[in-house]
């Protein structure tokens, strides 16, 4: 926790002191959705302290060379639960590729848009916190435009709130991963996370260590998350008290064994990253989520080719625990 709170404290210190409201009317002009959501407060502007501070981070961020110009669309219109943190963490991915040139970073607000003509000028496509993308998906009325995606050899990522998509869908159906259950890991706790492979290239953001974070975790419906298809970077720490305890009398339990947090695989040809972090604002000014989240992008967009073998089939699993709470 030490280092964390270090950490956190050395990245506050680089933030402008004085909170101001960020004008973005300019860039959201044509997103009616954004803007109708920012009026009813659901979604927070940044300040500008924050995307300093953001910014700031980017220019001493470790990033590959893209091979060629990489172009990323954001998405995060939700049609189930609006998370008010959406909006600063499309900036953060929007201001990580503009200052480390890893790639140029568009958004857009309505399902109707996500055609097979529109996305082919993307490499890759994030969802940040867009609860029930299959309602969008239905909305729009091409049901596989995210498989067709994949199948081009691009790469689809999806964030905390976006991890809840297809819930009802059958394990090989379902391109990101676990069904969405509930989240008994509640935005105001501070949870343990132990880092799998930690040599992994994706996991250099922990620098082999697991760590705490306060933020929200979700479960999965038991049997819909596999080992055997995806390769697991993330899971929650169950070693620790503070972890176990949401679950109460159900730990332990066959649903508290395994939580994965963050995971990749590849699927129909593409790749798909997953992150559940990302409920709270703060995740999105944490240096070492935001190079999680970078090196994510990275390996979506196809510049950060690595092992995919899923988690079941390795040999042997290295495992990193969070340092016990107050070291
Ligand atoms: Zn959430």
């Amino acid at each position: 926790m030490k280092i964390l709170t270090l950490l956190a404290f050395s990245f506050y210190g680089i933030a402008f002191s004085e909170a101001q409201p960020v004008i973005l009317s300019e860039k959201l002009k044509g997103h009616s959705w954004v803007l109708k959501k920012i009026k009813a407060k659901r979604l927070i502007q940044p300040k500008e302290s924050q995307l300093q501070a953001i910014s700031k981070w980017s220019q001493t961020a470790e990033v590959i060379k893209p091979k060629k110009k990489k172009k990323l669309l954001g998405f995060f219109r939700s049609y189930g639960f609006v998370h008010n943190s959406s909006y600063i963490g499309s900036e953060a991915f929007r201001l990580m590729g503009e200052q480390t040139g890893a790639y140029e970073y568009e958004f857009v607000d309505d399902f109707k848009l996500l055609t097979d003509e529109f996305l082919s000028k993307f490499d890759g496509l994030v969802f940040i916190n867009s609860t029930h993308i299959e309602k969008g998906i239905k909305a729009l009325g091409d049901a596989n435009v995210l498989k067709k995606f994949l199948a081009q050899g691009k790469g689809i990522a999806f964030i905390h709130g976006a991890t809840d998509a297809f819930a009802n869908q059958s394990n090989d159906e379902r391109i990101s991963g676990g069904a969405f259950n509930r989240h008994p890991w509640r935005h105001t706790g501070v949870w343990s996370f132990k880092v799998e492979s930690p040599n992994h290239p994706l996991n250099r953001a922990f620098n082999g260590k697991g760590f705490w974070l306060k933020d929200e975790i979700y479960s999965y419906k038991a049997g819909s998350f596999d080992r055997n298809r995806s390769r697991v970077l993330v899971s929650l720490d169950f070693s620790k008290k503070a972890t176990q305890k949401p679950l109460g009398r159900n730990f332990p339990s066959p649903e508290s064994h395994d939580i994965p947090v963050a995971w990749i695989h590849s699927k129909l040809g593409g790749r798909v990253f997953v992150s559940n972090f990302g409920h709270n604002s703060s995740t999105f000014l944490n240096p070492l989520i935001l190079q999680h989240f970078l090196d994510g992008m990275q390996y979506t967009l196809g510049d950060n080719l690595v092992d995919e073998t899923p988690s079941a089939k390795l040999k042997k699993t290295e495992i990193r625990l969070a340092p016990p709470k107050g070291q």
